[in-house]
């Protein structure tokens, strides 16, 4: 299965700064070893691309570091070339996963789910959105017609909502932790908030609800699934009280979804904000193994000895 990184690609942040960038690199560490795994440095995602879903002045402001220093702030990231090279990378990654999906069923990116990124600016660490631009690159030069884009990082997706909210080919799925930022949310085509200290059966019940009218209202090619571990009940930011289990359950019903509709998945990691950076890493490298475990079930090609 290949995965996509792109944490070589460093962003600097200041001493102390909130982001756990070291979490990238973790993930990476741990998933290195596991046979089968195929670790692959993600390309960059063109300005071409980047124009699907942005705007173009917001591009250019971001790739010029001429941001306005309140539009910045609200990124939470510092500018620097790093900071441009480093999200280009995280949506190059996700256009590279979605692609190999449609071959392979599924593949991963060990960054990506910048679900905050609005058409015309950034916002809560996400510069582009890296779902939004894949789906339509997906369709434009791939010949995928229908997305779905099932976000289960505990924050609501309101920049992917707000970029497709007039787009019917591409169905954005939210479920998360109603109060929890964003303050102001989006519509979604299908939003699930979650009360505080949701727990794994309440949880699983939701997505299983969701899942079912997804199916229901939308026919998709192609899934793209944001697997944030921050729902995990030891996250700083996440306000819900999901274990370790319950988000293997999580994982492995979406994946389940995908199997069942007989249509590629492609997954990136989203947040995790663990007050012990451990459990955000082990949350998404369990993750990882379930995707792993689903390609070498599902592979159609002989597997190839591991890389
Ligand atoms: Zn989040």
């Amino acid at each position: 299965m290949k995965a996509f990184y792109t944490d070589h690609f460093v962003l600097p942040l200041p001493e102390g700064h909130r982001f756990p960038m070291a979490k990238y690199r973790m993930v990476r560490e741990q998933v290195g070893d596991l046979p089968g795994l195929n670790l692959v440095e993600a390309p960059p995602a063109t300005d071409t691309q980047l124009l699907l879903a942005h705007d173009p002045v917001y591009v250019q402001r971001v790739i010029t570091g001429t941001l306005a220093p309140q539009a910045q702030r609200e990124i939470g990231f510092p500018w620097s070339p790093g900071m441009v090279e480093r999200s280009r990378r995280s949506v190059g990654a996700t256009i590279a996963a979605s692609r190999v999906a449609l071959e392979d069923g599924i593949a991963v990116n060990l960054a990506g789910g910048t679900h905050h990124a609005y058409r015309d600016k950034g916002s809560g660490f996400c510069v582009f959105n890296d779902a939004a631009v894949a789906a339509r690159v997906m369709q434009r030069s791939h010949g995928i017609e229908r997305i779905a884009i099932i976000d289960l990082d505990v924050h609501q997706g309101n920049g992917t909502a707000s970029i497709l909210r007039r787009d019917a080919s591409i169905f954005t799925l939210s479920l998360h932790g109603e109060k929890n930022f964003p303050f102001r949310k989006e519509p979604s085509d299908l939003d699930i908030g979650l009360p505080d200290g949701c727990t794994d059966a309440e949880y699983l019940a939701a997505l299983e609800n969701a899942l079912d009218a997804l199916s229901r209202r939308f026919k998709p090619d192609l899934l793209i699934y944001l697997a944030g571990a921050d729902p995990h009940e030891a996250d700083r930011l996440g306000r819900l009280k999901l274990s370790f289990a319950g988000l293997k359950a999580r994982d492995e019903r979406v994946l389940e979804f995908a199997k069942s509709l007989n249509i590629g998945v492609a997954i990136t990691m989203a947040g995790g904000y663990g007050t012990d950076i451990n459990n955000t890493v082990r949350v998404h490298v369990q993750t990882i193994a379930a995707a792993l475990g689903y390609w070498k079930r599902n592979a159609t090609k002989p597997l190839e000895t591991s890389a």
